[in-house]
């Protein structure tokens, strides 16, 4: 069978419940030794690729090859992958050591080859000396950890892995996140990382796809998506952006836009350093080269974050921005009433197709309506941190 170079290749993939598309038809290529996540909000349909290609569902159509070869229609056993699942569902009445090797029990393995192994693969996760207690006995971090083992034991092609931090608290996530990707390192198997936390994303993965209502916006690199954001929603679901379209977006870049400008691009200064009430400038005098935007107005909200601090501006020519000045930045004093100028350099806003505005973080369903006529011109958004 020919290996097409994807360890994951999705086609043309879709899965219906009834009226519902939960996949309304995906095309996506993992590459071996990828850790690859599948980004979005609630019900945008990463579970729903996750059990297809696992196998644990059907598709309503298109197909699953894994190393080149067409599984569509293979059983979950029959394909060379593991899922670890967010509830990590253990067998509680087993040890850790029955749970780790109960597949290879199954398989009639000798208790011999077992006991190396089941050795092998908790000392992989760190949990040497644990293998007689049961899960009750364990950390919510400890148990993740027997799950991965347990998934792990076989050395799967691909690893499937659906939230598998989302139950650890802020702390104990930050810290699997970095064992999970330096196990990732070291085994080098291939990673399909569903989350719906987009630093977790931007942190852990060589790549991520966006999902959106049962479709994938953007594939590429946490650079590419953040820098780069394809559609209004990635832009937005990624990251805080701010949306510049209309009227305003004519006025302060001579196009229309909708363009994204990432908060933290936008820099503040007092209007008298600066002639006329805004629009563009190019390689002004003072500046290096490169074009940039301006626009004046009048900040409406200063917001003290600890490490940054988040000021709203309302602009002269309609709408708002949100600025982020990192504490640390010669930053100008802002203060409710301050009248400001904000500038950022023209290639920092991205321009966006002008045929989707980004609406409810929740995915009502894949049927996703068109743009509310009545949306504001610019639309501030606050920041998306880990829960
Ligand atoms: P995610 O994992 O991104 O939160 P899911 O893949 O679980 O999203 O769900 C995608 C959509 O499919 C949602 O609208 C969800 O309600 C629907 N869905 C998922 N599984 C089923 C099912 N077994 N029956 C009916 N609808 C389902
Ligand atoms: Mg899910």
């Amino acid at each position: 069978m020919a290996d097409t170079g994807a360890a994951v290749r999705l086609s043309g993939l879709r899965k219906s419940y009834g009226a519902t598309d939960a996949l309304a038809g995906i095309d996506l290529d993992v590459r071996h030794g990828e850790f690859f996540s599948l980004l979005g909000p609630s019900g945008s349909g990463k579970t729903t690729t996750l059990r297809l290609i696992a196998g644990f569902e059907e598709p309503t159509g298109g197909s699953v090859e894994l190393a080149g070869q067409d599984v569509t229609g293979l059983a979950p056993y029959e394909r060379d992958v593991h899922t670890v699942f967010q509830d990590y569902a253990l067998f509680p009445h087993m040890t850790v050591e029955q749970n780790v090797g109960y597949a290879l029990k199954v398989r009639g393995t000798s208790r011999a080859e077992r006991a190396g192994r089941v050795r092998d693969a908790l000392a992989l996760v760190r949990l040497e000396g644990h293998g007689r207690r049961r899960p009750a006995q364990l950390s919510g971090g400890q148990r993740q950890r027997v799950a991965l083992a347990r998934a792990l034991i076989d050395r799967p092609a691909v690893l499937l892995l659906d939230e598998p931090l989302a139950a650890l608290d802020l702390r104990l996530r930050g810290r699997m996140q970095a064992e999970l990707k330096e196990l990732q390192r070291e085994v080098g198997i291939t990673f399909v990382f569903v989350t719906h936390d987009q630093s977790e994303a931007l942190s852990m993965s060589d790549r991520v796809a966006v999902f959106h209502a049962g479709r994938i916006e953007q594939v590429g690199t946490p650079a590419e998506v953040y820098e780069r954001p394809a559609t209004a929603f990635v832009a937005d679901f990624v990251g805080a952006s701010n949306l510049l379209s209309g009227e305003p977006a004519r006025r302060v870049t001579g196009g229309p836009g909708p363009y994204s400008i990432r908060p933290e691009r936008i820099t503040l200064s007092a209007p008298a350093e600066d002639t006329g009430s805004g629009g563009a400038a190019h390689g002004a005098a003072g500046r290096t080269g490169a074009s940039e935007h301006r626009a004046s107005g009048t900040v409406t909200d200063v917001v003290y974050l600890g490490h940054a601090i988040r000021v709203l501006v309302d602009l002269d020519v309609g709408g708002r921005l949100t600025v982020l000045q990192h504490v640390g930045e010669p930053a100008r004093d802002a203060a409710p009433g301050a009248r400001v100028m904000l500038r950022w350099p023209a290639a920092h806003a991205v321009p966006l197709p002008a045929d989707r505005i980004p609406g409810s973080h929740e995915d009502p369903g894949a049927h996703h309506g068109s743009p509310d006529p009545g949306a504001p011109a610019t639309v501030p958004a606050p920041g998306r941190g880990p829960r």
